[in-house]
Formats: structure tokens, C-alpha cells, sequence
């Protein structure tokens, strides 16, 4: 313990050259670390105003929307979805929340932070919610906004139908709010067209940018519920009526950008428009494609089913007598390979294995097929660790 007289001894920063295979954050491009090691200008430079500029139109190419009120969110996935909720939801309003993951619980404590009321609709982790009954809450309840969550982290499913979902909503005047932190960049998503009011996201899944701003979009209706609060929005930091000063025309001070990270979130968008945003889905569908099929060849089960697959969140059960953190840890210390155990109702059944943005190549994919397969071999798992390999090029169509 030091005293306080003598400076503390700490070596330089040398972190380890990990290959980030989990739930995100994923490898990041070269290119998006230069950017953050580019020079610093003050929030309200005109050169970062150019550079805000770029950043509002990447991400309406990149969420495929015209929403003007399209921002990144100084913090993480959660301070967007905070800014979501927490502005959309006055007090007294009823919020209709899903339970068919770890997300839909946090989209719940946020809303009832924000004054609301919460009505639930279930489905089992591992589904995705059915149309049917989110019509039933709405037939049952007066829901002002609808909250679910298009990327289930937790538990590897992708929310179909998202277009029927919204409609119904819309048809009991309800605001529809989708998390797309693990869709936005390598799965299907097109906010305007599935009329989705608001969506947030991170910039760590499928954008790979280190975390620290996060993609929000607004459109009018969303907005104009927001400009027309009753009461001021519980959160200064995050009142958009207040942002919109800063990211809005006006571009005066509301707070200090966090301006590098903006810098990476350009950098890292303007990979995704080079790459096209249908070929980055279409990437994402193939090489996660090859993972899913290496692990099945192994023997291993998905917890999702091929319907609902979602492919930036690979969740793979653990087979019978394996010990899943025994394997995680495994595989950091002998591979420097982070993939990560299942969480709440799914804690020590899976692991979420992830496929994202730059991490998202047939390269890793046969880093984590092979090293999985040393790693439950070693445990003496029933598996066939020899046959995800040939699987893996079959599936991406190799010779
Ligand atoms: N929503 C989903 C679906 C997520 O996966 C996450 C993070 O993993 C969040 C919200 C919260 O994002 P963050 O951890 O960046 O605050």
C-alpha cells in the first residue's frame, strides 16, 4: 500500500493480443485504431462539426434510415438504450417488455426508472416472441411504448417478423423501440422500412469500434413525443430535447463529445459503407454460417433453432459432465481466445460464442472450431473435434 508520498510504480499499458470471439466487443480494424491515434480537436472545432456531419450520415446508411434525429450517444449500449427509454416512457406510461432474454429485463428496470409502468410479454429464452401474443397484451393492456429486442445476446435468436410486430403496435397508437445492439452492421435491419420508431445499438458488436459512443435513431413521431414531454426527461445527460442542441443544427455545448470515440465510430462506419451494407449481412450470414456448421459436425447443439439463428450470436450448449468455465478459461490462457459463458436463465448451459464485424472471417472461424475442439477433447467430451474443420469449408464453399 502506498502512503501517497511516493508515486506509484506502474509498468506501460500492455494488454494481451486476444482474438475476441465473444458477445462483443469484437476485433477491431486497424484502420479504427488509427483513427482513435489521430490528433484531438475540441467538440465544437469545425472540423469535428464535418466530422459529426459524416458520422449522422453513416449511420442512416448503416441503420438504412433517413431519421434526421440519428445520433451517436456519448456512452455505451446502454446509455443509448437509457436515452431510448428513458425519454420515450413519461411517468404513468405502460411499456410492453419481452422475457424471452437477459435484455428485455434490463429494457423493464429502465422504464421503471423512467416513471412506467411495465406489462410483459413472454416467450421462453431461446424463442423469439410471437406476433400472436404480442397482439393479445395489446388487445389487453393500453401500451404507450413497445420495447424488444431484435439481437438477443443471451441467448443467440433473431427476432423475425419484426414488421408485423410494429404494426400491430402502431395500430394502439404505441411507440416501438428496437434494440439492435448485436444486429446493427452484420444482420438484416431496415428501420424505415420495418417502421420502427426508434432503435439504439453499440458500436462494439458487428461495427467493431471500441465502445464509448453508441448509434441512436429517432424518427418523428418518437421525436415529437420527446419534444412534447409533460416533464423533463429524469436524466440531464440524456434528455434529447437538450442533444438535440448539439447534434441538432444548432451545434452548441451540451456536454464534451467523446471526441476520439466519434472518431472511431466514423472510421468504423465508413468500413461498413465500403463493404455495402447488404454484403456485410450477407458475410456475417455465411461465415457465422460455417461456425454453426463446424459445431454442429462436432456434435454440439445451438441452442437457437435454424429459424430463429441469429448469426452474430452463436449459442452453443455445453455437452453433458463438461464444465463450461473450465473451457472459457482454457481457451484465454492457451489460445488468447475470449468466448463467454451464458447468462442468467442459460448461465453454465451455453457458451455465446460470437461472429462480428471484423472478427466475423473464416480465419477465427477456424480458430475457435479447432481450439473448442482441443479445449472439449481435453475434457474428455463425446464430440468429433476432427470433423468441424472440413465441415467449416464446406459450408463456405471451399475446394
Ligand atoms: N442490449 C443488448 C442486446 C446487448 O447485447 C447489450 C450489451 O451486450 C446491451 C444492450 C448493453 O450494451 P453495453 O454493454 O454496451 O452498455
Amino acid at each position: 500500500m502506498s502512503d501517497g508520498a511516493e508515486p506509484p510504480n506502474v509498468d506501460e499499458l500492455t494488454p494481451p493480443n486476444r482474438t475476441l470471439m465473444g458477445p462483443g466487443p469484437s476485433d477491431v480494424d486497424p484502420r479504427v485504431l488509427r483513427a482513435m491515434s489521430t490528433p484531438l480537436v475540441g467538440h465544437l472545432d469545425p472540423s469535428f462539426i464535418d466530422v459529426m456531419n459524416d458520422v449522422q450520415e453513416l449511420l442512416r446508411y448503416t441503420f438504412r434510415t433517413d431519421n434526421k434525429w440519428t445520433i451517436p450517444v456519448s456512452g455505451t449500449g446502454s446509455a443509448a438504450m437509457e436515452a431510448a427509454i428513458g425519454n420515450l416512457v413519461e411517468p404513468g406510461d405502460t411499456m410492453l417488455v419481452p422475457t424471452n432474454g437477459y435484455f428485455g429485463g434490463r429494457m423493464a428496470d429502465m422504464a421503471q426508472r423512467a416513471g412506467g409502468d411495465i406489462v410483459e410479454v413472454h416467450a421462453p429464452w431461446g424463442e423469439p416472441l410471437d406476433p400472436t401474443d404480442v397482439a393479445a397484451a395489446f388487445d389487453e393492456h393500453d401500451i404507450d411504448v413497445f420495447g424488444f429486442i431484435h439481437a438477443e445476446t443471451s441467448t443467440g435468436v433473431v427476432q423475425p417478423a419484426v414488421p408485423e410486430l410494429t404494426s400491430i403496435a402502431h395500430e394502439s397508437d404505441a411507440l416501438v423501440i428496437a434494440d439492435t445492439v448485436t444486429s446493427i452492421g452484420g444482420v438484416e435491419l431496415r428501420v424505415d422500412e420495418w417502421d420502427i420508431d426508434v432503435a439504439y445499438a453499440g458500436p462494439q458488436k458487428c461495427l467493431s469500434c471500441p465502445p464509448g459512443a453508441s448509434p441512436l435513431t429517432l424518427n418523428d413521431a418518437a421525436m415529437e413525443k420527446v419534444l412534447n414531454r409533460a416533464e423533463d426527461a429524469r436524466s440531464w445527460y440524456l434528455d434529447l430535447s437538450l442533444l438535440e442542441g448539439y447534434w441538432g443544427e444548432e451545434r452548441a455545448y451540451h456536454h464534451t463529445a467523446p471526441i476520439t470515440n466519434v472518431y472511431a465510430l466514423r472510421e468504423a462506419l465508413r468500413l461498413v459503407a465500403e463493404e455495402g451494407i447488404e454484403e456485410r449481412w450477407a458475410r456475417h450470414r455465411r461465415v457465422a454460417g460455417a461456425l454453426k456448421a463446424g459445431f454442429q459436425a462436432m456434435g454440439l447443439e445451438m441452442n437457437a433453432s435454424d429459424e430463429y439463428w441469429l448469426p452474430s450470436l452463436n449459442a452453443v450448449r455445453v455437452p453433458d459432465g463438461v464444465d463450461d468455465g473450465a473451457v472459457i478459461d482454457y481457451l484465454l490462457e492457451a489460445y488468447d481466445l475470449e468466448i463467454a459463458s451464458g447468462l442468467g436463465d442459460l448461465e453454465g448451459e451455453i457458451w455465446r460464442i460470437g461472429c462480428m464485424g471484423h472478427s466475423a472471417n473464416p480465419k477465427n472461424v477456424a480458430y475457435v472450431l479447432s481450439a473448442l475442439g482441443d479445449a472439449l477433447d481435453r475434457q474428455g467430451a463425446d464430440i468429433d473435434s476432427e470433423a468441424a474443420i472440413p465441415a467449416m469449408h464446406d459450408a463456405l464453399g471451399d475446394d
